[in-house]
């Protein structure tokens, strides 16, 4: 059998499954999270980011290029997964190994992961590449979860190439990536939630505080030049580019009597 032929077989009998994990993936943490807000909006009106409301069409955006991005991140996972069967890739599939290591190795693509996203993040945001790449992930003034994977195509290989490039670094399990694309549509859809979902008390543990939370990225669809991280603040505070209201807009957004108050200058934009 040509080597052409083999590949060929192998996308047929592979993709389709990744394709509808990574849809799925999307559809329940961006469908089910944006169902829970809907159904408790009135009780957590307090907590809701920005006076500014995403439009229908905003949302018609949002999962119109999502379903484009899990279309790409699915043929880069097809890449990925042809490659670890001919080792070019340290993703293995072997007997699983025991939790310290799977949690090693989670905690090692996450870490490496939020430098990855910081510092592209920060390259999108030149002039050059803002208008060529990041733009639609910004139409999202006030981002809803179906924002989470809103990326023009060039943005999505970006994002879907850290993948590819881990594997060459590390030596991960299966599950391992499993765990971790998981924890990033998690983690991502958090972010756009447009209601700041974490506990008041959330910035004053130190161990916590470094976790970024809903408005530490609705900050950003509002003021762009701040707060690039995703995971984790430390890269922003390190480079001096959180956002200087960060902690104060938080503290409004949790208080449980706030109300809209915050963010006017920006959003009336
Ligand atoms: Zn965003
Ligand atoms: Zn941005």
């Amino acid at each position: 059998m040509s080597q052409t032929g083999t590949l060929s077989e192998l996308f047929q009998a592979a993709w389709p499954t990744i394709l509808v994990l990574d849809l799925s993936r999307y559809l329940i943490a961006a469908g089910g999270l944006a169902s829970v807000l809907a159904l408790v909006a009135r009780p957590i009106a307090a907590r809701r980011i920005q006076h500014r409301r995403a439009t229908s069409a905003d949302i018609r955006r949002e999962i119109g290029f999502s379903l484009s991005t899990v279309v790409l991140f699915s043929l880069v996972g097809f890449c990925v997964y042809a490659g670890s069967q001919h080792g070019m890739f340290s993703i293995y599939g072997s007997a699983l190994p025991g939790s310290g290591q799977l949690l090693f190795e989670f905690a090692l693509l996450v870490l490496l992961h939020d430098t990855w996203f910081y510092w592209a993040h920060r390259g999108m945001h030149t002039r050059w590449l803002f208008r060529r790449v990041h733009r639609l992930h910004h139409k999202s003034r006030t981002p809803t979860p179906w924002a989470a994977y809103s990326f023009a195509p060039p943005e999505a290989i970006i994002e879907a190439a850290f993948l590819p490039v881990a594997g060459l670094l590390i030596s991960t399990h299966e599950i391992t990536v499993l765990l971790f694309v998981s924890h990033m549509i998690l983690r991502n859809v958090i972010g756009h939630a447009g209601f700041e979902i974490f506990p008041g008390w959330w910035l004053r543990v130190p161990l916590l505080r470094c976790v970024t939370t809903t408005t530490h990225h609705d900050l950003h669809h509002s003021n762009g030049g701040y707060n690039f991280g995703l995971y984790f603040t430390w890269w922003d505070r390190c480079m001096n580019t959180e956002h200087p209201e960060y902690r104060s807009r938080f503290i409004t957004a949790t208080q449980s009597r706030g109300s809209f108050k915050r963010n006017d200058k920006e959003n009336k934009a």
